[in-house]
């Protein structure tokens, strides 16, 4: 029996960085819904409303544990402690969705430091945190999978954002390079990469902007979290077992 069916067979652990909001909170939500107990780690405690509202509850509905772990991915020493904290508890990690994320635009003439390090500490230096938790873990064990939320302006470049794009350029060479480092103890780690997604993310866009991207979509229209939650969810899933390394765009046609 390999250990991807032995595996098939328990009820597995995933943790989702980001997991109170947007495109996290429904990962978080369809991973309990396909038989895993979901850690739920954000900077914010996931409320009782709002779009990420509730999601703690949704995840025990389905008949599945959840652990919440309130931190930021910006800081190596905790997110250890976290993963350390889940294993305890649950005795492994099997799944690592890294959602979090953040952008702050501006065109690279106005953009001062601050912003710049923002966007690599949370979108790319937090991946790799979470990444390097996680991998002695998933190593000892003999099986895993890890899915690294990047963007189609990690692919192509979006103007105002050289920050945001090279965080996200950065997340799919980290994840070939982790492809390749964990492929003989069976992890297998991918990317997604969403074009534009109706979530919380947004709020801070102008409608010009979200104008200007709406007409890029050859579908006509923004994504749903769950659109890019299901590739997630199938990602992590049996069917998806000789998937490795990969980057998967989600995006209503938006990059062609
Ligand atoms: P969101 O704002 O709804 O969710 C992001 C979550 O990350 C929030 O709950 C936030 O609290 C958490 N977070 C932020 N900084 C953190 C930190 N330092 N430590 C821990 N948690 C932190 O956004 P979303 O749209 O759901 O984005 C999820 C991911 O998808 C991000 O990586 C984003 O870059 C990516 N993405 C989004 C879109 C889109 O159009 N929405 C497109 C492409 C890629």
């Amino acid at each position: 029996m390999t250990g991807s069916s032995r595996r098939s067979l328990v009820t597995r652990r995933a943790l989702v960085t980001g997991g109170s909001s947007g495109i996290g909170a429904c990962v978080a939500e369809l991973l309990a819904r396909d038989g895993c107990d979901v850690a739920v780690l954000d900077l914010e405690l996931p409320g009782s409303d709002g779009p990420g509202g509730g999601v703690p509850g949704r995840i025990r509905s389905q008949g599945r544990e959840v652990l919440t772990l309130q931190g930021d991915v910006r800081d190596s020493v905790w997110v250890r402690s976290a993963v350390d904290s889940m294993v305890e508890k649950w005795g492994g990690v099997d799944i690592l969705v890294n959602c979090a994320g953040i952008f702050r635009d501006q065109v690279i003439w106005k953009m001062d430091d601050q912003q710049w390090h923002d966007v690599i500490d949370v979108d790319l230096s937090g991946v790799f945190h979470c990444c390097k938790a996680v991998a002695p873990v998933m190593r000892a064990a003999g099986w895993g999978c890890i899915v690294n939320i990047s963007s189609i302006n990690g692919m192509r470049g979006k103007f105002g954002q050289t920050n945001y794009s090279a965080a996200k350029a950065g997340v799919i060479g980290l994840t070939k390079a982790l492809a390749r480092e964990l492929a003989r103890s069976d992890v297998t780690v991918n990317a997604v990469a969403p074009g534009l997604i109706e979530t919380p993310i947004l709020e801070s866009m102008t409608e010009v902007a979200r104008e200007a991207a709406v007409s890029e979509i050859l579908l006509g229209r923004p994504g749903r979290v769950e659109d890019v939650g299901e590739m997630v969810a199938f990602l992590c899933g049996d069917r998806a077992r000789f998937i490795t390394g990969e980057v998967i765009r989600v995006d209503g046609g938006q990059y062609i």
